[in-house]
């Protein structure tokens, strides 16, 4: 047997040992009061975007935040869209992102008229590298009296937002710096963190704002979901009102007063909300359980490493990461196709931004380590529950 397809051997014996066959990649679980609160919801008529458990929902994810403000919305797309308005993003601003994201945080950006522009990531985080951001726009970017404009496109680039991959927080301490010294606004896209800790302190706390996400596969869902957080009250009452149509509060009159989104959770998906966060601290807690047990079963694998958080986070490793060397990276789809077909379903990072047709054209940096990244990295089972097979 050569070197190279013992790697796909030794893998799929790994995931044999761990974790059942027949699993995929992230799977929801119902095990608390979503059945009681969703038929109270039914029971009660309350099913849309006014009701009680749309404001629990809220007061739960800023308790376990610990961000001052909550402000729930339909999907972390939408949540992302609303926080980049409420940062004053305007049509033709260019907005700081890694390559390496799911498509999400660029559509947010580009749906409004903004223009992504890419950053490369690091291997320690598996997010936006911080040293390249403050090199790449030392070269290319001017701090003028109405902020910070792009000497080549002539374009303001009004924010950054980092990505905290696979649950992995970035390195944000020299995040934060690099944005004050430029004048960007930070915004967290928080929505693959829920759970996970930079030195102690939960992502989503250093943004100005930052979007959460509870679709299907994410940590908690809530069907389709999302949030905002900020610790600002001012933009969290801008943002309750932006995200309902930005109606001005009256007993029987419409009107309102600016372009508003139709954004706001409806009750019935928020009951689910608030079910899922009861449970939150043991899908943590498996979730965690699970890592250490493939962190240990693949450390004696060679031509591979399991990816695990780097030394300033607590991760909440969303979707686990194995990351091949470079040596096998040309294995990644035999991996894919062999460990698929014994019913472990696993995937590949998503490909990085500038290889999609509409943002190829986009202003981006040396993107080396984001291509390097997207060949080695397989995202092998992660869900909570698997935790309890290997108990
Ligand atoms: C899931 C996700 C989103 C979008 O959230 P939706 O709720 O699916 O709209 C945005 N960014 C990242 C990094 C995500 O993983």
């Amino acid at each position: 047997m050569t070197g190279q397809s013992r790697v796909c051997e030794k893998i799929l014996s790994v995931l044999g040992d761990v974790i059942p066959s027949g699993v995929s990649l992230h799977e929801p679980e119902f095990a608390g009061k979503e059945w009681e609160y969703v038929k109270d919801c039914l029971d009660t008529g309350w099913v849309s975007t006014a009701g009680k458990y749309v404001e629990t929902f809220e007061s739960m994810l800023a308790d376990f935040t610990g961000a001052k403000h909550a402000v729930a919305t339909v999907n972390g797309t939408a949540a992302l869209h609303a926080c980049l308005v409420l940062a004053g993003v305007e049509t033709g601003d260019e907005v700081m992102m890694p390559a390496l994201t799911f498509v999400g945080t660029a559509n947010a950006a580009a749906g409004m008229g903004a223009i992504p522009h890419f950053v490369d990531v690091e291997e320690r985080s598996l997010g936006l590298d911080p040293v390249k951001l403050d090199a790449h726009l030392g070269a290319i970017a001017e701090i003028t009296a109405d902020g910070c404009r792009n000497k080549k496109t002539g374009r303001k680039i009004a924010a950054c937002v980092p990505v905290h991959t696979f649950g992995h927080p970035v390195d944000l301490d020299p995040l934060v710096e690099v944005c004050r010294k430029f004048n960007l606004t930070l915004i967290e896209d928080a929505a693959e963190s829920l759970g996970s800790y930079y030195n102690n302190r939960h992502t989503g706390n250093f943004g100005r704002l930052s979007a959460l996400s509870f679709n299907g596969n994410k940590t908690i869902t809530t069907g389709g979901g999302g949030a905002i957080l900020t610790n600002d009250s001012e933009l969290a009452a801008l943002a309750r009102h932006l995200t309902t149509t930005a109606k001005i509060a009256h007993k029987w009159e419409y009107r309102h007063d600016q372009v508003g989104f139709n954004y706001r959770l409806p009750n019935i998906n928020a009951a689910l909300g608030c079910a899922q966060m009861e449970q939150l601290p043991r899908f943590l807690d498996q979730k965690r359980r699970l890592a250490v047990a493939y962190a240990e079963a693949f450390a004696a694998v060679e031509d591979m490493r399991f990816f695990t958080e780097p030394d300033f986070a607590k991760s909440n490793y969303w979707l686990n990461v194995l990351l091949l060397d470079v040596g096998v990276a040309d294995l990644r789809d035999d991996i894919l196709g062999a460990t698929n077909a014994q019913g472990f379903m696993t995937r590949p990072a998503w490909a990085p931004m500038h290889q999609l047709p509409m943002y190829a054209g986009c202003p981006r940096m040396d993107l080396g380590v984001s291509d390097d990244l997207c060949r080695r990295i397989i995202n092998i089972p992660s869900s909570a529950q698997l935790v309890t097979e290997i108990s």
